[in-house]
């Protein structure tokens, strides 16, 4: 690869924020997007309650129940850098969309609530993040509120998420009594509020060889900074030492303090953030062998297709994370699945909701392109002879069960269409019984069928009735293991949409009997 394209490729710096809901990924979502100029006035947030949204929030059910249902993809420039953010939906029902996210990032920042703490949903996506052993960057917010104890939140990090923690930056005070942060990073102060906190306005104090500031100032009168002294004493003599290399390796979470809402701390946080954070190295093929990023010929999966995203035109979008490469309008590549060569004339790049045509783009970029149904989730497209296929994505195992039919049998064709499209998105799974072929849809969350009936009435003109089955065991089991006799009342058998039968337990229960009566048999479940 030329020069120019690796330094190209090298300013790219891609991530997801990852949060329990309400934490404020979207409100510091949109400061970064300030600060890259990339929108001119904060949204929004609030405007669930006042009727404005969130740039980062797309569909229409978003807004009715204020919640990010799908991630969307933000690309801006700040320092010289090429930033894109993947936001994630933090409601714990659309956790299969939000996974899939995290595969075609190369860092992470954990949004957490300073006075909750580590919630249940911040933990799951931890866990992902670890798998794939991504950097992760902490960003402890709502300090402008009284929260937990500092080293309550690190204590917690350690213990809960079990991942060592160094602390960039430490709050002087909180809440109304929020002073500044001792920036420990940097050996220097910020000042909350200048007008009252600081001499002459100033915003920065800097310290001295000591990590005191030299001379006179208003916070050294305040016993918070006594103990925001005393608490890096602390740290720096028992806890973690700074290393890079632990961080890269996911290892060790740099964590900061700051408040999204009153832009306190987040341009430090945004700037050591893009210091440390990789930028696109590589990415593993299905045997497990590194495909460099600065590899000449262009590659990239997809890890997300949606459809309608724009109800005043009706369309598809493939999500396409470039991995090597350099993409160019109207290029020619090859689907590995299928090994169907394929113009890509079509393409978007995003910024929330306005997009625009892409011409060119490189590894570490994601784009959209227009889909007629070429595309699964999970396909690798490359440029070139060699054929390369990235590592599958993760699938996982629905929970809850319903029956679903078109409520007008004369409007078939809409509905198969509706199914057929939502499942290629990955919005919801889809199985049918063996023998009558009735549809079952399978779900990890009951709001994937709220969305779907939603989306089949909105987006397809379907009237859909679903008729719940309950929560079930998902276990496939080997073709050639299978006698129909097998299914029973409490074992429904079906076939998933590539034709693998499965058997839904309807509990632990039924599950071990099943395992006892049939001890050679086989059963899987996916993640
Ligand atoms: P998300 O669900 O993680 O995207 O969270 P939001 O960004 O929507 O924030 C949830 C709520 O917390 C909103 O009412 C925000 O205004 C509020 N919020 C976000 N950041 C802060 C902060 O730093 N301080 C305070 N006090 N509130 C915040």
């Amino acid at each position: 690869m030329e020069q120019k394209l690796k330094d190209e490729v090298e300013a790219r710096k891609t991530f997801a924020i990852i949060s329990h809901p309400d934490a404020g990924k979207t409100t510091i979502t949109e400061q970064l997007l300030l600060f890259g100029g990339a929108i001119r006035q904060a949204g929004t947030v609030k405007g669930k309650k006042t009727g404005k949204f969130a740039t980062s929030d797309w569909m229409e059910i978003e807004k009715q129940r204020g919640i990010s249902v799908t991630s969307s993809v933000m690309q801006f420039e700040y320092q010289g850098k090429k930033i894109n953010i993947l936001d994630t939906p933090g409601h714990e029902d659309f956790s299969e969309d939000t996974y899939r996210t995290l595969m075609a990032v190369d860092s992470a920042v954990m949004v957490i609530d300073s006075g909750k703490g580590i919630e249940p949903q911040t933990k799951k996506l931890f866990q992902v993040c670890r798998m794939r052993g991504i950097p992760i960057f902490t960003f402890i917010n709502k300090l402008d509120r009284d929260g937990k104890e500092p080293l309550e939140l690190l204590e917690e990090l350690e213990e809960v998420l079990k991942i060592d923690s160094y602390p960039m930056n430490w709050p002087i005070g909180m809440g109304r009594g929020l002073l500044g942060l001792y920036d420990n990073y940097n050996k220097r102060i910020e000042i909350h509020h200048p007008d009252i906190n600081g001499i002459n306005g100033e915003k920065i104090v800097e310290l001295n060889a000591e990590g005191k500031i030299e001379g006179d100032h208003p916070i050294k009168k305040s016993s918070l900074y006594d103990q925001a002294l005393d608490d890096i004493e602390l740290l720096n003599e028992a806890g973690n030492d700074f290393s890079e290399e632990k961080i890269i390796n996911g290892q060790l979470t740099p964590v900061f303090f700051g408040s999204a809402l009153t832009n306190f701390g987040v341009q430090t946080f945004l700037d050591t953030f893009l210091n440390f954070a990789p930028s696109p190295s590589s990415h593993k093929d299905i045997s497990g062998n590194k495909v460099p990023a600065t590899n000449d010929e262009f590659s990239g999966f997809i890890f997300k297709i949606q459809a309608n995203m724009n109800p005043a035109h009706r369309d598809r979008i493939a999500f396409i994370r470039i991995c090597s490469g350099e993409f160019e309008r109207g290029m020619d590549v090859t689907l590995a699945r299928t090994k169907k060569k394929i113009k890509l004339s079509n393409s978007t790049q995003f910024m929330a909701e306005s997009r625009e045509m892409v011409q060119r783009a490189v590894a570490g970029d994601i784009i959209g392109l227009y889909d007629t149904g070429n595309f699964q989730i999970g396909d690798t497209i490359f440029e070139g002879k060699k054929c390369v296929e990235f590592e599958k994505l993760p699938q996982f195992t629905p929970e809850i069960f319903m029956k679903v039919s078109a409520k007008n049998v004369m409007k078939q064709k809409s509905f198969h269409k509706g199914v057929q499209q939502l499942v290629q998105e990955g919005a919801i799974q889809l199985y049918k019984t063996f023998h009558t072929e009735d549809y079952i849809l399978g779900a990890v969350g009951q709001l994937q069928f709220e969305v779907f009936q939603y989306r089949m009435l909105h987006e397809y003109k379907s009237e859909v009735i679903m008729t719940p089955i309950g929560n079930k065991i998902a276990r496939w089991i080997k073709p050639e293991q299978l006698d129909t006799s097998m299914s029973s009342s409490r074992n429904l058998l079906v076939r998933d949409r590539f034709d693998q039968p499965l058997f839904l337990f309807e509990n632990q229960f039924a599950m071990h009997w099943f395992a006892d009566k049939y001890p050679n048999v086989e059963l899987t479940s996916l993640l």
